[in-house]
């Protein structure tokens, strides 16, 4: 081992004050040895001595060191050591710092470094000693703890939910942003508090009770908690609560509340809206079918029965096409604000769709009762509707179905109530009505009849037979087409019985097409077999004339095959313009400008207004079968078929007698300067090629 180079007075002031040379010798390689840095340097840096740790972290031997500043091994500019030791000399006291060194190989160390002032016998500061101890790898531990924590508190900080620690008296350790943010306090006025200081005392209660739980080990589950916070509102949480031990702690508790006040409004929300009908806040359909369950079962228990109403406005579609959806709606609203307000107790009630409303009656317990109850709800709801400058008067069909023990089940009974109001309906409309076995009937027939007619569309199942109209010489003016059914397992079926349910459906407005089409295709296949032009009439249902398509689909068709103007007709009822005269109208003139013949079917039946009809661009009046069945025997009637007769030609219109059966008839109406004539007088209805035949006879 290399003799420590001391600085010469050292060891001889050492020796003059009586120290052992040898154990001096023994100190000086004990410091040589140690793993701390030592030396000393004198007032200019120059180092005097060195042991060999810091000889080594210059990456020398210690001799090397001797005389030289730190300038030779270290990047000056970059380390602390000059500024500490100008600290330790010029102050003359000993320095306590953390240094770091730049080496000349671009490394870097942290040092821990106390340097004294070592003075002559006349008090001068001579140079320094100093001890340094290398912590750099401490250094790097701390700081790397410090970066963690810096990013956990960055974390828990910004994560979108509140995290705190609790101790077990319920006194909060740690609180992060949102927590903070909840209560409106800053993190040291927030320590050691606990939800009691925070909340009311019920919520703070209900807090404890399950932090308490955590604490003693259970609920460890996700729960849903209701919190008052700062800001006086209810803030409801997703939390997760656990038991925390660490190491040296007593036990505490974490918690992780995520919350969901906003999730939970939406939520609730979407079951209203699930539930309820939007445009009155009553209840819907579904809502309605689960609480009659409820209210059937309790029914069944107490041995009570329970009436199931349904009621539907007379005619609301006039008012909807009349005044407007938007009234309509008002309408709706306000029949459903009556409902509540009525005198009897309701035992559920709800809008099921369009003007359908349905309610329960528990306090009914005979049909009579019932009855009574039904007027006066009734009564109430045909009070006058002051929405608009003039009120409007409303009826209502019912329909009521009864509980029997537990016989049947909600729809069951909604389904029965319904037939029933159906059935209202079709006696008239502006009463109630009660379901029977047999109204049970009508409504399975309705069924199979619309599930055949839904399969019919589409298929080869109809067509087109035709009746013939004649003029007064007997000769034939032209055809009415009139659509069958051949259904099957049932045969022919006329369309009274079905035409009504297919428009009911919406199926009319596509099958209304097809009997145009067919149509003209009968008129060429006519003109194609030599038998000249001969006209055909097809009858028009409602949805046709709200169909601004039509005219352009008719003209096609009359382009494709070639049909000449007027030889294509259509016949129309005043009734089926009604949902939308205006646009009815338009289409009429432009069919008419496009060279179709109209004419006003059933006359004498509907509403027929002459100068209504002077607007309309018609052809022709077919006087109803009503008046001509008595035109031969009943002046009366005669008188009124010439008079209309009269009118017509005024207006520049030929008259069509229906249903002419007999000759008096014939005469009758001959007599009173009627045009045309159509009935089993001259023929019925034949089918394509019976009507060929007929043509080709009197051809
Ligand atoms: P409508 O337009 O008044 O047709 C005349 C109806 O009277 C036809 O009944 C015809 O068979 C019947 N009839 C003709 N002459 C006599 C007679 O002398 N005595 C009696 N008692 N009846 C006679 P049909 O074919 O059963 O048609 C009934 C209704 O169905 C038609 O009344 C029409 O409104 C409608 N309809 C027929 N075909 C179509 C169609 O293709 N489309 C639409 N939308 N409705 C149609
Ligand atoms: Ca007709
Ligand atoms: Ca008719």
């Amino acid at each position: 081992m290399k003799k420590p180079q001391a600085p010469q007075e050292e060891p001889a002031a050492a020796e003059a004050d009586g120290v052992d040379p040898v154990q001096l010798q023994n100190l000086w390689t004990l410091v040589d040895n140690l793993d701390i840095l030592f030396y000393v340097k004198d007032k200019k840096g120059r180092y005097l001595f060195v042991n060999k740790a810091l000889a080594a972290v210059f990456g020398t031997d210690p001799a090397r060191v001797i005389g030289k500043t730190d300038a030779r091994f270290v990047d000056v500019a970059a380390s602390g050591i000059a500024a500490t030791d100008y600290q330790a000399l010029s102050s003359g006291e000993k320095v306590d710092a953390e240094e770091v060194v730049c080496l000349r190989d671009g490394s870097c160390r942290t040092f821990r470094t106390v340097k004294i002032p070592l003075f002559d016998p006349a008090g001068r500061v001579r140079g320094l000693c100093g001890i340094s101890t290398d912590i750099t790898d401490q250094r790097r531990a701390v700081d790397e703890l410090i970066e963690r924590n810096e990013l956990l508190n960055t974390i828990l900080q910004n994560v979108d939910a509140a995290i705190y620690l609790k101790d077990q008296q319920g006194r909060y350790i740690y609180a992060n942003g949102p927590v903070l943010a909840l209560y409106a306090r800053a993190l040291p006025d927030l320590i050691g508090r606990t939800d009691r200081e925070l909340m009311p005392p019920e919520i703070a209660a209900r807090v404890a009770e399950y932090d308490a739980e955590v604490l003693a080990g259970a609920g460890d589950e996700v729960r849903e908690e209701t919190i008052i916070g700062a800001d006086g509102c209810k803030h409801h949480f997703r939390s997760r609560k656990v038991a925390l031990q660490l190491p040296g702690h007593p036990v505490c508790l974490i918690g992780f509340s995520t919350e969901i006040t906003e999730l939970r409004g939406l939520r609730k929300r979407l079951e209203h809206e699930r539930i309820t009908d939007s445009l009155t806040g009553l209840a819907n359909r579904g809502m309605f079918e689960s609480s009659l369950e409820e209210q059937l079962v309790m029914a069944a228990l107490h041995g009570t029965r329970l009436a199931v109403v349904i009621i539907d406005f007379d005619g609301f579609k006039y008012i909807n096409n009349n005044y407007g959806q938007g009234i309509g709606d008002q309408l709706i609203q306000v029949v459903g604000q009556r409902l509540q307000q009525c005198n009897v107790a309701l035992g559920s009630l709800a809008r099921l769709s369009g003007d359908e409303f349905a309610f329960t009656l528990p306090r009914a317990a005979t049909i009579e009762e019932v009855a009574r109850q039904l007027e006066q709800i009734r009564a109430f709801l045909a009070q006058p509707y002051t929405l608009l400058r003039e009120p409007l008067h409303l009826t209502f069909s019912a329909g009521i179905s009864l509980s029997n023990a537990s016989q049947y089940s909600a729809s069951e009974l909604l389904g029965r109530a319904e037939a029933a109001m159906y059935s209202a309906k079709d006696n008239g409309r502006d009463q109630y009505r009660f379901y029977s076995p047999e109204l049970g009937t009508t409504v399975a027939r309705r069924v199979e009849l619309e599930r055949d007619l839904r399969a019919a569309m589409g298929s080869s199942e109809f067509a087109l037979h035709y009746q013939p109209k004649m003029r007064r010489d007997g000769s034939i003016a032209g055809f009415e087409a009139l659509i069958r059914w051949n259904r099957p397992g049932v045969g022919l079926v006329a369309p009274d019985n079905f035409i009504p349910l297919a428009e009911q459906l919406g199926l009319l407005l596509h099958l209304g097409r097809w009997v145009i089409e067919q149509a003209c295709r009968q008129i060429a296949a006519w003109r194609d077999a030599g038998l000249g032009t001969i006209p055909v009439a097809v009858n028009l249902s409602t949805s046709q004339l709200t169909s601004a398509a039509l005219p352009d689909y008719v003209f096609d068709l009359m382009r494709e095959h070639r049909i000449d103007p007027g030889c294509l007709e259509m016949e129309l009822t005043e009734s089926m313009m009604m949902s939308d005269p205006d646009l009815a109208i338009a289409i009429l003139h432009r069919l008419r400008s496009g060279g179709v013949a109209l004419s006003i079917d059933d006359f004498g039946t509907g509403f027929s207004s002459m100068s209504y009809l002077r607007q309309l661009p018609v052809n022709y009046l077919k006087l109803d079968r009503s008046f001509v069945r008595n035109v031969a025997v009943d002046e009366k009637d005669a008188d009124l078929c010439a008079g209309i007769m009269a009118l017509a030609h005024k207006l520049d219109m030929h008259v069509v007698a229906e249903g002419v059966e007999t000759l008096e008839q014939h005469e009758t109406l001959a007599a009173c300067d009627c045009d045309l004539f159509q009935g089993f007088l001259f023929s019925q209805p034949m089918s394509a090629q019976v009507a060929t035949e007929f043509l080709r006879s009197r051809h």
